[in-house]
């Protein structure tokens, strides 16, 4: 079974990729470890993204698509895998169908975690992060006001820019400007299934495996 994980910045995306994982035993694939893995084992399309980045130009998509095509490759990967920050726009979603092609291998469904924009901005405005050890609190959820690690007590718990409220919002609208083709195109082909992604973590996991069960069935 292959799934796609939709979902904003701050929907909680990939704790629900994580444990669809361990429910469904299937490999996690999340675009920025897959980047990290090859960037740092100097991998051939490690190397050539490398002489992208080095000149400040984004990674063109078929570097993408070559390192997603070479995880599903591996063994570990022949029960299945939940793409997470993948693909991002239309070429890729393509691109990703052309691979799947040839591989013999399709796409099963495509869960699209949905939390509205104004508690995304609640979740990630809200979150606070100590200087010492980067240990995440939030404002209203994980109240302190200074870490209550021993043997931390950082005195200080700051707001990343990233967080601030107006660049959430901004981040935001780059979600929806991506997102929203890809999701008519999954819309479309039958594929999209829409989570309500907000209340408890474990309320909105309960909703996530049984819709990914029932693709099972399909
Ligand atoms: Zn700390």
């Amino acid at each position: 079974m292959n799934i796609v994980l939709f979902g904003a910045p701050g929907s909680g995306k990939g704790t629900q990729a994580e444990q669809l994982c361990q429910e469904l035993n299937l490999i996690h694939v999340a675009s920025g470890d897959l980047f990290r893995e090859n960037l740092n084992n100097e991998t051939e399309l490690g190397k050539l993204a490398q002489t992208y980045m080095d000149k400040g130009e984004l990674v063109p998509d078929d570097v993408t698509v070559a390192m997603v095509k070479e995880r599903l490759s591996r063994p570990d990967a022949r029960t299945g895998v939940i793409f997470d920050g993948f693909p991002r726009t239309l070429p890729q979603a393509k691109a990703l169908d052309q691979v799947m092609d040839e591989m013999e291998r399709r796409i099963d469904g495509v869960l699209y975690i949905k939390v509205s924009d104004e508690e995304v901005v609640r979740r990630l405005s809200g979150r606070l992060i100590c200087r010492e050890c980067q240990t995440p609190f939030h404002k209203e959820f994980n109240p302190f006001k200074r870490c209550p690690f021993n043997k931390c007590e950082g005195e200080y718990l700051y707001q990343r820019d990233d967080d601030r409220p107006e660049t959430v919002r901004a981040r935001l609208k780059t979600f929806h400007n991506q997102t929203e083709p890809l999701i008519d195109y999954y819309r479309q082909a039958g594929l999209l299934a829409e989570i309500e992604g907000e209340g408890e973590v474990a309320e909105v996991a309960t909703r996530t495996l049984a819709v990914a069960r029932g693709l099972v069935q399909a």
